[in-house]
């Protein structure tokens, strides 16, 4: 071969050489950018019992069932926004327990805690929603001293506030805690679309507790402000702050004391409550 010759099949090489490698670089920059498109954060919905979820499974028509330690999760969609909805279970531990898990294993961008709630305004009425701007725990008191036989005074007992540890390592003394304010705003805008009753803001007490005695409802109302109560709400605001977590408390009435609407309906009020969510969900996709 003429050294010229050689030259060229030199030249000849290289150039397949680089178009072979700067193939392989584009290929190896495609994987790299499907790998960096991050999944989009689902948006959690929570429930205590099946009524308080089942029409989000129905809406969200496929999904897969994970559990954790008992505690079921189901991912899906929902009118094309990621969801996983969670069956939290009864009361304030089940709550924490399965927001902790929650949060852990789903990394949620917001969590919105749902259901049925005993009203304690006497103008909140058996189907209407009330958005939970702030929760607080009325389970959580201390009493005064008082001697054998001097029977039980819980009008006067007083109301302990929760310590939590933050991140910078201090303790913080939370007495109610807030729904984050562009929640609420979504939720806001989501009103004007239910048909049940009305929607309205209001303070949302929490304890494991089902109260049907009117002045202990009475007590809540006129001292800490509360529209309605329940069982979860203060347990899953309370994980959700110190672990960082947008969160949003959402209650649909079915029961009351204080009105004379004479209904009880935890079904109803269940589905009611979640289709509401649903039209919450679209407002914060938006
Ligand atoms: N299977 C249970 C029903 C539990 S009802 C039983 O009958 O034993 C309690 C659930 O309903 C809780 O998740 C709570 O959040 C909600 N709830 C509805 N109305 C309530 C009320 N008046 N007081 C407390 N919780 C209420």
């Amino acid at each position: 071969m003429s050294s010229k010759l050689k030259v060229i099949v030199n030249i000849l090489l290289l150039a397949v050489l680089l178009v072979g490698c700067s193939a392989k670089a584009d290929e190896t920059s495609k994987e790299d950018k499907q790998a960096a498109v991050e999944p989009e954060a689902p948006i959690a919905l929570q429930g205590a019992m099946d009524v308080e979820i089942s029409e989000f499974l129905k809406a969200m028509g496929e999904y897969k069932e994970e559990t954790h330690g008992n505690y079921s999760f189901y991912i899906g969609e929902i009118e094309d926004v990621p969801v996983v909805v969670s069956r939290t279970e009864v009361g304030m531990v089940n709550a924490a327990a399965s927001t902790t898990l929650l949060i852990e294993n789903y990394h949620p961008k917001a969590i919105i805690n749902q259901g049925t709630a005993g009203g304690h305004d006497p103008d909140i009425h058996v189907f209407d929603t009330v958005i939970g701007t702030e929760v607080i725990n009325i389970g959580s008191f201390r009493s005064e001293h008082l001697d054998e036989g001097k029977g039980m005074a819980p009008e006067t007992w007083i109301h302990m506030s929760t310590d939590v540890r933050k991140d910078d390592g201090e303790t913080e003394e939370l007495t109610t805690l807030p729904s984050d304010p562009a929640l609420v705003e979504a939720a806001k805008r989501a009103s004007d679309e239910y048909e049940y009753g009305k929607v309205t803001e209001g303070v949302i007490g929490s304890a494991d507790w089902w109260n049907r005695e009117i002045d202990r409802i009475q007590w809540f109302h006129e001292n800490f402000g509360t529209s309605a109560e329940e069982m979860e709400a203060f347990a899953v605001a309370q994980v959700a702050h110190v672990m960082n977590t947008p969160y949003l408390s959402l209650r649909t009435i079915s029961n009351s004391e204080v009105t004379d609407d004479g209904i009880e309906d935890l079904e109803k009020a269940g589905q009611y409550g979640a289709e509401f969510t649903i039209d919450v969900v679209k407002e914060i996709a938006e």
